[in-house]
């Protein structure tokens, strides 16, 4: 049965509001509809937000669903990494489109740094995340895609999603099948996991779908199911 991935990995929203500016955003949208902050594009911190990192029970977390990390403030990722460190049970997960602008390193077991590329002229940024995030864990989260991203230098890469567009365009733009088989196969080749977004269903068919993850994500669902 496919998995919705917010099921496996909860939005923790530390951050929100970013002024990247992408057109399809749906964090956008979300705070307008919802008045969540006066303007989107300066981005507030909810340190309070912060505690659910020391629950006993742990979690995988994906701290930029509102954000983007390259718009966060020094002392609010060194407040994460502080929490991570006493707490090694729950993984982290943090999303940039602008990883040329980072200067990051830690050695954190537990904090996963990933970019987003949506075409084939954006794959310059997994180069960039790694010469300038040095890091235990790094991901690529394909989505939406626009174009064929061909062939991809997946070196050093622990994890792969894959998605398309969702929302109001997605009848005008989608992710081909092609591309999605491409970008699992190469993966697959050095051993990579690969999560297809549950959008995807439509798309390519449920028989069709690889919905996996790296095994410390999969141990945080085995510690949840037993507390
Ligand atoms: S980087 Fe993410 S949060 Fe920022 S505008 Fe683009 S989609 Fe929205």
């Amino acid at each position: 049965m496919t998995q919705c991935i917010k099921d496996l990995i909860r939005n923790l929203n530390l951050v929100i509001g970013c002024p990247v500016g992408c057109s399809y955003c749906y964090a956008r949208n979300n705070c307008r509809r919802f008045h969540i902050t006066d303007d989107f594009s300066r981005p507030e911190y909810y340190p309070q937000k912060l505690q659910i990192l020391e629950r006993k029970k742990p979690g995988n977390w994906l701290l930029t669903g509102m954000s983007d990390l390259s718009a966060w403030n020094k002392e609010w990722l060194e407040a994460v990494f502080c929490r991570l460190r006493d707490n090694p049970g729950h993984q982290a997960l943090l999303l940039t489109k602008r990883p040329d602008l980072l200067q990051i390193s830690t050695d954190l077991p537990n904090a996963w740094f990933g970019v987003t590329v949506t075409r084939k002229s954006e794959l310059w940024r997994l180069q960039a995340l790694k010469e300038n995030v040095k890091a235990k864990h790094y991901h690529v989260t394909f989505e939406p895609l626009f174009d064929d991203p061909g062939e991809v230098d997946l070196s050093e890469i622990d994890w792969i999603v894959i998605g398309t567009m969702t929302g109001a365009m997605k009848k005008k733009v989608h992710t081909e099948p092609a591309w999605a088989y491409s970008l699992t196969a190469q993966a697959h080749a050095l051993g990579i996991p690969v999560f297809m977004k549950e959008d995807l269903v439509e798309i390519i068919g449920g028989e069709n779908m690889v919905q996996e993850l790296p095994g410390a994500f999969e141990s945080v669902l085995e510690v949840r199911k037993s507390c």
